[in-house]
């Protein structure tokens, strides 16, 4: 990550000079200043610093997620007989 290069770069005085709390939000605006890429995740809208398959990093927790319950369940159903899936349809309807 550049945040940390930019943070103990000797040049910017010393890295331990950082601290922790109202400066955090200076930092990040001088971030997005020099840095200039905030990314809006396309799913949820918040800003996020990098995408994660396209999204941010929530977002893509939350798709891994769904899609490990999706494909659990076509598992399950590829693992059932005619005759159970017929009788699950009976069910849903
Ligand atoms: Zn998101």
């Amino acid at each position: 990550m550049v945040w940390g290069e930019l943070v103990m770069n000797p040049q910017n005085g010393k890295g331990s000079a950082r601290r922790k709390g109202a400066n955090d939000k200076a930092y990040a605006d001088n971030y997005d200043r020099i840095f200039g890429k905030k990314l809006d995740c396309p799913q949820c809208g918040e800003p996020t610093d990098q995408f994660y398959e396209g999204y941010c990093e929530t977002c893509c927790e939350q798709n891994q997620r769904e899609l490990d319950e999706h494909n659990a369940s076509y598992d399950r159903w590829h693992g059932l007989s005619d005759e159970q899936r017929d009788l699950e349809i009976k069910r849903a309807r």
